[in-house]
């Protein structure tokens, strides 16, 4: 065979037509069965079970992915989730987002961003200035695939992390989302807090300031969460883009290795 194989694994589980988990992988040939079996563990650890897991492994044949360092965690504690939200916004204004596109991606993100009130399957792309938006699929979003961490960073992460006392798998999984979509063309930053009623935390992540991680962006309980990507306002292709979270193959490193 020429060169290591690359595939992306994607897994979602549902019940009839509700979304329930969803996760990603993008791994080599060696580890691909332990990976699916990861991923069907995963979808069946939910408190309900699905009726339908669905996982498709694509071969993205033998082309070295793009490496990226991963972007650096600062914490920001703390459990007054109105507080944090504040905090957040701070640091979005600091990178270069508007008003208007702050307080709209909270209000959304707070009561279901698709027109559906339901939370979203993927991200919102809006105008970092005027918070116009730019998804093609205001119901769906756009959904960032085709990246993980690389086999040694892996490791090193869980570590690294554990020593901030986040062991969950989400944030290792967030922390590498987030690397490849602030690299992405246009992107000044994202917001993110997750639609799980037991997860609280949420980031603010861009290339100027890292990863900024907060406890609680949302109350327990919750199940209302999503992410929105802020863009640059003189981005002229939405397309090029959305081509970029969906198709391109990135791998992520510890930036210390
Ligand atoms: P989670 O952190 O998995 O709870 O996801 C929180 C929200 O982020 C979801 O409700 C989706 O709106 C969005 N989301 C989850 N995964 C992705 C992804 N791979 N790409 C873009 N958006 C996502």
């Amino acid at each position: 065979m020429n060169g290591t194989l690359y595939y992306s694994v994607r897994m979602h589980a549902s019940i009839g037509s509700k979304h329930l988990s969803g996760a990603e992988r993008l791994v080599t040939t060696t580890v691909l069965d332990r990976a699916v079996s990861e991923l069907v563990s995963r979808a069946l650890s939910k408190r309900v079970a699905p009726d339908q897991i669905t996982v498709t492994i694509d071969c993205l044949g033998a082309g070295r992915p793009r490496i990226l360092k991963s972007l650096d965690v600062t914490m920001m504690p703390g459990d007054d989730y109105r507080a944090a939200r504040i905090a957040a916004s701070k640091v979005l204004r600091e990178i270069g987002v508007s008003d208007i596109p702050i307080n709209l991606a909270l209000d959304l993100l707070s009561r279901g961003a698709a027109p559906s009130r339901q939370n979203m399957r993927g991200a919102i792309l809006m105008d970092g200035l005027t918070g116009g938006r730019l998804e093609p699929d205001q119901e769906r979003g756009v959904r960032a695939t085709r990246f993980d961490w690389t086999p040694e960073a892996d490791h090193l992460i869980r570590t690294k992390l554990a020593g901030y006392g986040l062991s969950h798998f989400r944030t290792r999984e967030a922390l590498a989302l987030a690397t490849k979509v602030v690299h992405g063309p246009g992107v000044i930053a994202e917001l993110c807090w997750s639609d799980d009623p037991d997860y609280t935390a949420g980031y603010v992540a861009s290339r100027s300031k890292g990863y900024v991680r907060f406890s609680f962006l949302k109350q327990a309980g919750n199940n209302r969460g999503g992410r929105v990507l802020f863009i640059d306002h003189q981005m002229s292709s939405i397309q090029r883009l959305v081509d970029y979270l969906q198709n391109e193959a990135v791998l992520i490193d510890c930036p210390d290795r």
